[in-house]
């Protein structure tokens, strides 16, 4: 290690983005180094990462995996340690230069705001801290001076066309989704869709979770309220547009009316590196895009009627308080019961609405009152789907 590796911690090393992040470390060892690595229960691929990547910590959240992992890693020096508590400890120390927020949902809160709080830059994956707290953590990032690079493709995207442009006022940002698996389906169509159906993303391998909000374009819904907090700009700013391909990953359009963009095959090691090598661009042999290949890019208007998870959030973004809180919480029980076949597809919209209607809305919330709403509404949308008829909720 050199003075000038950068000591990473990965919060959710052993998921989508966590993986693409030690593969960017591996081609860049003598850039970066993995100080820090946590998983929530995939102890196996904890364990083997921590023998090939040697960190100095390796944290598994399952608290009853501590034994394998610490029996695991006996013969080296990696210190293993167990439970929530121990992320939000160790993401503290001195040592680490960088924290890569890649785990998923709410989870991924009280960890950030340790680490912004200890002085920590963060390359900010998990996009669900920004939409449950957005103005607690871009408050708390002012106030100990650490910046914030997105890791997600779009605000990526947007972060690279607003390079230079620091002194100059965004009239709008256009948002591009691939539009899912379900682009152009109706109502109907999606009544019965399966989570295989939903879990096959046209162009971009990614977790369960998130692959389910591509496909309900409550993914898009959550980067608009990311993009906000980003980039300082109000919901009416925030233009979605779907574009298929994937290829215009997102942009930028100033008060003059000129519009930049950043296009790219859809990867995501890219953001991931420019997150950490911000702001400078290092050499990759990633595939390069060809305009050849891609003859036609196209794009289209989002459909808010069949799509309703979109509307819910902009509601949301409009509404602020505690609402965006609630959306989260409630998408994230949501989710989890479509993937386990409790809840149809279109019923996620609707546990998500009626928590947006009782649950108490906070105009002004501490850290305490998103950590109570977060669980309130936990348990509001549970006992919600547990009283649906079958019918509405199985298929
Ligand atoms: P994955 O499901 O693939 O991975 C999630 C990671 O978080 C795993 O390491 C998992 O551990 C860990 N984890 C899950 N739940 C908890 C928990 N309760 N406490 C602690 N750790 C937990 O997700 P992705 O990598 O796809 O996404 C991660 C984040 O990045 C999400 O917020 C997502 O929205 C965002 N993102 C992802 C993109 C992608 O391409 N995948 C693109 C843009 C943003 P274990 O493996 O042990 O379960
Ligand atoms: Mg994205």
């Amino acid at each position: 290690m050199t003075n000038h590796t950068k000591n990473i911690a990965i919060l959710g090393s052993t998921g989508s983005i966590g993986t693409q992040t030690l593969a960017v470390i591996k081609d860049n060892s003598h850039l970066f180094r993995a100080f820090l690595l946590t998983a929530h229960s995939n102890a196996d691929l904890l364990i083997s990462q921590a023998i090939e990547f040697r960190p100095e910590y390796a944290i598994i959240c399952d608290e009853s995996k501590y034994a394998q992992v610490k029996t695991a890693l006996a013969h080296l020096p990696v210190k293993v340690l167990a439970g929530h508590q121990a992320v939000i400890d160790t993401i503290t120390h001195p040592d680490i230069t960088v924290v890569l927020t890649a785990m998923v949902g709410f989870a991924g809160l009280e960890p950030t705001i340790a680490a912004i709080k200890a002085g920590k830059d963060i390359a900010l994956a998990n996009k669900e801290t920004l939409v449950v707290a957005g103005d607690i953590i871009t408050s708390l990032a002012k106030q100990h001076g650490i910046k914030i690079f997105p890791v997600d493709s779009e605000h990526s995207a947007i972060f690279q066309c607003l390079a230079g442009e620091e002194a100059n006022k965004i009239e709008k940002i256009i948002l591009t989704a691939s539009g899912g698996p379900f682009r152009g389906r109706s109502l109907d169509f999606l009544a019965d869709v399966t989570r295989e159906d939903a879990l096959k993303h046209p162009n971009w391998v990614m977790g369960a979770k998130i692959t389910i909000d591509s496909a309900s374009l409550m993914n898009k819904g959550l980067e608009v309220i990311e993009a906000k907090w980003l980039f300082d700009v109000e919901a009416d700013q925030i233009e979605v547009i779907v574009h298929p391909q994937s290829i215009v990953h997102s942009l930028v359009q100033f008060n003059d009316g000129s519009i930049k963009a950043q296009l790219g095959l859809p990867d995501m090691k890219l953001p991931i590196q420019y997150a950490l090598t911000y702001p400078n661009r290092i050499p990759t042999s990633y595939k390069r895009f060809n305009f050849t290949d891609y003859p036609t890019l196209t794009f289209e208007k989002p459909d808010f009627d069949t799509f309703r998870n979109l509307s819910l959030a902009y509601a949301a973004l409009k509404k602020g308080g505690n609402m965006p809180c609630i959306i989260n919480a409630a998408n994230e029980v949501a989710v989890a019961g479509f993937l386990n076949r409790s809840v149809g597809f279109l019923t996620m919209s609707n546990v998500i609405e009626e928590c947006m209607q009782h649950i108490n809305y906070i105009e002004q919330p501490t850290l305490t009152d998103y950590l109570n709403t977060d669980k309130e509404t936990r348990i509001f949308a549970q006992n919600l789907i547990q009283q649906m008829p079958i019918k509405a909720v199985q298929f």
